[in-house]
């Protein structure tokens, strides 16, 4: 054993040496409908605009530490009440994680239904935190009895509810989430991340003490920014603040997301695009032979397929980037995530995926 090794094994805590890294693939020069990112670009004349409110952008001063201009757009375009804070995180992973340190401590649980997003498992594990992921039922609602019981015996000091969630892209039905929220001791927060896809609004959520809602830019079309938000009672915001690295949203972040608030309607053209485009994708592969796709209210599409590792290597050959989850839980065996693209890059990803299911 090197010393390195036996160093590593001596210090680094056990939860953290027995997790895998997130994993990002390489996607250079490929059909990239993996990540949930919006594909289409700005057009040339709000480039040039960006361009040149950046040269303005002094980057020898950090930025301004609670990026008030951000929150200002931020309040205009999401229609947030004065009574409600806003937080800031690089991306609303950062978020995560602040909040997860917020509560953290012997004997405290992290609880989220299972599949979900990976990240609340991972941050729980990072912090210390126990986790418990609670199974959805045979339609990706909430199970509410198993719901309630793990929060009966696990008691957890922070719950994460997706809505849409992630893979599955459906909403959970209103009446159980109010129960959740009734029956946590601790604090619940309502992650908005594709709420640009669905008519549904958790702003309402905030009347309960014990409810936060997180958002982010980065599947309107600004993933590069990194910018997650976190909305509600100032005195919730004012403690998780405290845990906020100095200066987290960079001076380049903080004039483009100003940029773009400011020119908030071509995101919101480009996202109904999106919509619309996701119900065409949804109609084709509901469509084919041995194909069960569930609708979505997010930019992708959860599907499953025979052999959807050998799919998705085949399609991956072709130069089609999807997400492969079999494996990453047991409810999304041989399970495909499609994110809407552009329809030409639908048209594409189609193509390969009924090459690679008749191969
Ligand atoms: N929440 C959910 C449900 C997600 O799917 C994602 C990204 N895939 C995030 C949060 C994190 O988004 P970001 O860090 O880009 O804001």
């Amino acid at each position: 054993m090197t010393d390195t090794t036996a160093l590593i094994e001596r210090w680094v805590r056990p939860e953290i040496r027995a997790i895998d890294a997130y994993h990002v693939p390489p996607a250079d020069g490929m059909v990239k409908l993996d990540a949930m990112e919006n594909p289409y670009s700005w057009p040339p004349e709000m480039v040039a605009d960006w361009q040149q409110r950046l040269e303005g952008a002094a980057l020898n001063r950090y930025p301004d530490a609670t990026a008030v201009k951000v929150k200002e757009g931020l309040r205009k375009v999401m229609g947030i009440a004065d009574e409600h804070d806003i937080l800031l995180g690089n991306g609303s992973d950062e978020i995560i994680q602040l909040l997860a340190m917020a509560v953290a401590g012997s004997g405290r649980t992290l609880l989220a239904p299972e599949p979900g997003f990976v990240m609340y498992r991972m941050i729980a594990s990072f912090v210390g935190m126990g986790y418990c992921g609670v199974p959805l039922d045979e339609n990706f609602d909430l199970d509410l009895p198993a719901m309630l019981a793990a929060i009966e015996r696990t008691q957890p000091a922070l719950v994460f509810l997706a809505m849409p969630n992630n893979p599955t892209g459906n909403l959970f039905s209103a009446d159980k989430v109010e129960a959740v929220i009734k029956a946590c001791p601790g604090l619940v927060v309502i992650d908005e991340a594709y709420t640009a896809f669905t008519d549904a609004d958790h702003l309402p959520s905030l009347q309960h003490p014990n409810v936060l809602v997180m958002r982010t830019l980065s599947k309107v079309g600004l993933a590069g920014l990194r910018l997650g938000i976190l909305i509600g009672a100032p005195a919730w915001l004012h403690e998780l603040d405290k845990l906020r690295l100095p200066y987290n949203i960079n001076v380049l972040t903080q004039v483009s997301a100003e940029f773009a608030l400011d020119h908030f309607a071509v995101l919101t053209d480009q996202t109904q695009t999106i919509r619309r485009e996701r119900e065409a994708l949804f109609s084709a592969l509901a469509a084919m032979d041995g194909v069960t796709c569930w609708p979505s209210e997010a930019n992708f599409i959860l599907l499953r397929c025979a052999a959807a590792r050998e799919v998705h290597a085949t399609m991956k050959a072709a130069g089609v980037l999807v997400k492969c989850l079999d494996g990453a839980h047991p409810a999304l065996a041989d399970c495909l995530r499609f994110t809407v693209g552009t329809p030409d890059e639908n048209a594409r990803m189609l193509d390969a995926f009924k090459a690679a299911l008749a191969a």
